[in-house]
C-alpha cells in the first residue's frame, strides 16, 4: 500500500516543515492557506530557534545551510533591566548559544522556497471539515470548493477548523494581552532607547505581572511587546484606533518607569496593536481518530514562553518523519506522532511557567533562566 496525499491546513512554520519533510521523502502533500499570497502579511518578530527542537526540525527538513544564511549574528545578546532602567544582567552574545535569532519571514521564506511549485494553494480559508466515515475526511473552503482527504493534518494555528474533528477544546483567554510597537532608525531616533535595549533582546519586567519586552531585529529596528495583565473589557475601554491615545494609555501602566523604556511605547513608529493572548489547557489531548490530526498552535497553544513556533516545527518534522516510517500504515504513523507529542508538549509547554507566577520577583528569576542556561 502506498501513503495517501497528504493534506495540510495552514502554511505557517509547523505545516510547511510537514510539507518540507515528506517531500525530503518523496511523499505528495498540498497545503491549502487561508492568506491570499506568501506577501498578504508581515510574518512578526524575531524567534529563536533552539537546538532540542526547532534546529533538529531543520535538520530533518535538510534546510541547515539555509538556516545559517537566515541567522542573525550578535542577536543571542540579553539584557534584563529594572523599571527605572538599571541594567540587572547584560550577557553578550558569544556565539556558543543554542538559540540562534532569525527574521520569522525569513525562516518561513527558505521553507516555501524549498516545496515544489503548487505545494501551497494560497486564498483557501478553510471554514468546516467533516468526516465521511472510515478514515476520509471532506475539507470545505470558503469560496465552497472541497476537497476528501484519507490523511488531514490540522496546522491552521490557534483557531483550528480541523481540532473540531478530535476534540471540544477551545481556546480561553489567559488574562493576559500584549500591545506591539515597532521603532525604525532607532540608533539615529532613538539612541537612548537603542543603547537600553542592546544588540540582542531585553526583558524590563515590573510588579502584578506587567513588563516590556523589546528585541532588536534586522536593520535599526526594535520591536516591542507589552505585556499587561488585564481583563479583555479593560482593554475594550481603550480607543486603539486612536494610535496616540492608546498608547499614552497603555504608558500609562508604567508611570516612574525610564523614559528610555517608556519610549518604546509612546514614540512607536507604527499603531499599537493589541494581541489578547489565549490558550488551550496545558496537556490538552484527544482519543485517536482515523485520518486526521493536529500539530502546532492547533494542538497545544500556549500563552508564548518561546517554544511555540519551535514545537510547531518539531511536530511537523516528527509526523513527517512517523508518516515516512510506516508507508501504507498511517494510523501506526499518526499513533506514533501523538503517543509522543502529548506528553512533549506538557514539556515544551511548560518551560519558563514559573515566570508567569513570579510577579515581584520575575527579575530574579529571569536572571537565573538566563545564567544557569
Ligand atoms: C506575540 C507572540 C510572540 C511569540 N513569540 C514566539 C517566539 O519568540 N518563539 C516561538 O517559538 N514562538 C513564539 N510564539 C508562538 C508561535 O508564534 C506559535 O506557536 C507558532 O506560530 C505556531 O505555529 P503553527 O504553524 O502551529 O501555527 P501558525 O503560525 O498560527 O500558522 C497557522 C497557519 O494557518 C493558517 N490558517 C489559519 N486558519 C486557517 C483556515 N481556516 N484555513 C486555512 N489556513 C488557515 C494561518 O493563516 C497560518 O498561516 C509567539 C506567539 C505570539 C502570539
Amino acid at each position: 500500500m502506498n501513503t495517501p496525499h497528504v493534506t495540510i491546513i495552514g502554511a505557517g512554520l509547523g505545516g510547511l516543515t510537514l510539507a518540507r519533510v515528506l517531500h525530503v521523502h518523496g511523499i505528495p502533500a498540498t497545503v491549502y492557506e487561508a492568506e491570499p499570497a506568501p506577501t498578504a502579511r508581515a510574518q512578526g518578530g524575531m524567534l529563536d530557534i533552539h537546538d532540542y527542537n526547532g534546529q533538529l526540525a531543520i535538520e530533518a527538513a535538510g534546510l541547515m545551510d539555509e538556516f545559517r544564511g537566515i541567522v542573525l549574528q550578535g542577536r543571542q545578546a540579553m539584557r534584563i533591566l529594572a523599571p527605572d532602567g538599571t541594567v540587572l544582567l547584560d550577557k553578550p552574545d558569544d556565539g556558543n548559544g543554542g538559540r540562534p535569532e532569525v527574521q520569522r519571514g525569513d525562516l518561513r521564506q527558505i521553507l516555501l522556497d524549498s516545496l515544489p511549485a503548487g505545494a501551497v494553494q494560497w486564498g483557501c480559508k478553510v471554514v468546516s471539515a467533516r468526516s465521511l466515515g472510515e478514515e476520509h475526511h471532506e475539507v470545505t473552503f470558503a469560496d465552497g470548493g472541497t476537497v476528501t482527504t484519507s490523511l488531514l493534518v490540522g496546522a491552521d494555528g490557534a483557531w483550528s477548523r480541523v481540532r473540531p474533528l478530535l476534540s471540544d477544546a477551545t481556546p480561553e483567554y489567559t488574562g493576559m494581552s500584549y500591545v506591539e510597537t515597532y521603532l525604525f532608525d532607532v540608533d539615529t531616533r532613538h539612541p537612548a532607547t537603542a543603547h537600553a535595549v542592546g544588540s540582542g533582546s531585553m526583558a524590563a519586567p515590573g510588579a502584578g505581572g506587567k513588563g516590556i519586552q523589546a528585541h532588536r531585529e534586522k536593520g535599526e529596528t526594535i520591536h516591542t511587546y507589552v505585556v499587561l495583565r488585564e481583563s479583555q473589557e479593560w482593554f475594550d475601554a481603550i480607543d486603539f484606533a486612536d494610535s496616540a491615545a492608546a498608547a499614552a494609555r497603555i504608558a500609562k501602566e508604567f508611570d516612574g518607569w525610564a523614559p528610555e523604556l517608556t519610549a518604546l511605547i509612546t514614540d512607536g513608529d507604527v499603531p499599537p496593536l493589541l494581541r489578547p493572548i489565549f490558550a488551550l489547557p496545558l496537556g490538552h489531548k484527544w482519543e485517536r481518530v482515523p485520518g486526521v490530526t493536529l500539530l502546532g498552535d492547533a494542538a497545544h497553544l500556549l500563552t508564548p514562553n518561546g517554544e511555540g513556533a519551535n514545537s510547531a516545527m518539531y511536530d511537523g518534522a516528527e509526523l513527517g518523519k512517523a508518516i515516512a516510517a510506516h508507508p501504507g500504515d498511517i494510523e501506526t504513523a499518526l499513533t506514533q506522532y501523538e503517543e509522543a507529542m502529548f506528553p512533549r508538549s506538557v514539556e515544551f509547554g511548560s518551560i519558563g511557567a514559573e515566570l508567569h507566577d513570579l510577579d515581584d520577583d520575575a527579575a530574579a528569576g529571569l536572571i537565573k533562566l538566563y545564567t544557569e542556561n
